[in-house]
């Protein structure tokens, strides 16, 4: 941490701001204000903490990754949150997507299947003085019944179909964005109506499968 100064990762952040989040369309001033604000250098290995604010998704262990700054952007702001709101995450993974939540919105539960991954995501959130996040080690296919209705659901891991129990635990008007294929996926919007859903089709996307089951 020697070589750099804090201030030297503020600029590498503010770089990462401008070039891959603002210049790429996205203006929610919530989520831009987040992603100034959090050390997302804390979130990655040691060892690459010089590609931290690269234009890249890097691994974290366990096989698993922390999604490329946009795609956090770019789903943060689908689901057009607002201060009041509680959320919840499906795959925690290093934390960083639910550290941008909770800057954003009242309360923010995240579940992961990989017991160390939790812990560490919840170690640095702690340290960060992040204490609107809860992380619970469970199966995010069936959700999290116990803290519903969400005002949003993000699921950053790719499904092969919509998880109907998701749906059920949403508040009308609420959105869920979910990764569903195989190898290449595609970012749905599901809103909650109130006989229903209607979903829209976003981007193409590549995220590590939502598995089943508890590590
Ligand atoms: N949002 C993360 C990136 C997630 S990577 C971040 O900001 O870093 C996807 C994560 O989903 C992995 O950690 C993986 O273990 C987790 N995952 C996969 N299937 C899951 C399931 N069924 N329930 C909970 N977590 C799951």
């Amino acid at each position: 941490m020697d070589e750099y100064s804090e201030n030297g990762f503020d600029d590498f952040r503010r770089a990462m701001v401008e070039h891959q989040i603002v210049a790429r369309g996205i203006s929610d001033n919530r989520v831009i204000d987040a992603m100034l604000d959090i050390p997302r250098h804390r979130f990655v290995p040691a060892e690459l903490i010089d590609s931290a604010y690269d234009d890249t998704p890097l691994p974290i262990g366990n096989e698993q990754t922390i999604s490329q700054p946009y795609i956090v952007a770019f789903m943060t702001e689908l689901l057009e949150l607002h201060p009041n709101y509680t959320v919840l995450e499906i795959g925690t993974g290093s934390g960083y997507q639910s550290a941008v939540l909770s800057k954003i919105v009242k309360k923010v539960y995240s579940v992961e299947r990989i017991s160390v991954l939790a812990e560490k995501a919840q170690k640095i959130h702690r340290e960060l003085g992040y204490n609107n996040i809860e992380i619970l080690v469970r199966d995010g296919w069936i959700g999290l019944e116990e803290f519903a209705p969400y005002d949003g659901i993000i699921v950053t891991a790719a499904a092969s179909n919509v998880p109907h129990d998701l749906i059920k635990q949403l508040n009308a008007g609420a959105h869920l964005v979910i990764p569903i294929g195989e190898i290449y996926q595609r970012l749905w919007r599901y809103t909650i109506t109130d006989n229903g859903y209607i979903k829209e089709p976003s981007i193409g996307v590549r995220f590590v499968p939502l598995l089943t089951g508890i590590d």
